[in-house]
């Protein structure tokens, strides 16, 4: 289904994958009393019309982490939450044209595009207008017949946070659980960073069965990985291996790849953050 340029796909009862292209997905998900929106991504265009016609409850809009292709269409909200220690960094967006600027960079770079020319002129011109709320680790949140439990993990940023959607044992996690997982982007943590969040990660690892992933893993495809993935994640980040890793290159970002043999799991990180 495409709704005002979006592509909207129901990928369980109550979760809705809204994408602003194939590369870039946020998740809305319904409850018996409120909704939740994961994300708001690029800022494509009119993204709150869509949530606004999938639900008719009132819904929280909720940032995994500070990343523009996460907080894009944050002003078009009235009340955003996201973790306290990524606020700044997150407004930044809307207070500074040079990330604005990035931001067109990279959506070019991920073959991500306004919808009309207006929209990306709506986009230049936002401003923070909206109130921050704050996420701390361990929150939770009820829409009614589904609690949804917020965890604290750093590693692809500093203090991203993955949603535990209590009652169905899934979680959503932004970008902190990729097949092809990456370090080397804005305020990427180091190695030893990323292995302690995804160790906390799997503390938690009786309460879901598989893991959403934001992007497609390299594919335009809705891909959930079985949390499992985890562990192999931190395998691979303990064993990167300089002499075997590629350079790697994404966008504006630079660093190297380390990818595990006889098997589809990959870290990128930069020299500066190996510190084993
Ligand atoms: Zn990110
Ligand atoms: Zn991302």
């Amino acid at each position: 289904m495409d709704k005002n340029g979006f592509h909207i796909e129901k990928v369980f009862d109550n979760v809705y994958k809204i994408s602003d292209s194939p590369a870039m997905n946020n998740f809305l998900i319904l409850g018996s009393k409120k909704a939740m929106l994961i994300d708001t991504g690029c800022a494509v265009g009119n993204l709150r019309e869509v949530v606004e016609s999938l639900c008719d409850t009132e819904y929280y809009v909720m940032n995994t982490h500070f990343h523009s292709d996460h907080v894009g269409a944050n002003f078009q909200f009235d009340e955003v939450y996201i973790n306290e220690k990524e606020e700044e960094m997150m407004l930044e967006l809307f207070t500074d044209p040079k990330e604005k600027e990035t931001h067109l960079v990279m959506m070019e770079y991920y073959d991500t595009h306004f919808h009309t020319e207006l929209d990306k002129q709506i986009f230049l011109e936002s401003k923070p207008t909206f109130k921050v709320r704050h996420i701390h680790d361990g929150d939770e949140f009820d829409l009614g017949n589904i609690t949804i439990k917020a965890i604290e993990i750093s590693g692809h940023s500093p203090a991203g946070i993955a949603f535990l959607e209590v009652e169905n044992k899934r979680l959503f996690n932004g970008d902190i659980v990729l097949r092809h997982a990456s370090l080397i982007h804005k305020n990427g943590m180091d190695i030893r960073t990323f292995i302690a969040g995804m160790e906390k990660l799997w503390t938690y690892s009786d309460q879901f069965d598989i893991t959403i992933a934001a992007h497609g893993h390299r594919k335009p495809s809705f891909e959930p990985l079985p949390k499992e993935f985890i562990l192999k994640l931190i395998q691979c980040a303990k064993e990167i291996d300089i002499d075997k890793s590629v350079e790697k290159i994404e966008c504006v970002d630079k660093g190297f790849e380390y990818k595990m043999e006889n098997d589809d799991v990959s870290l990128a990180y930069k020299l500066n953050q190996l510190n084993m």
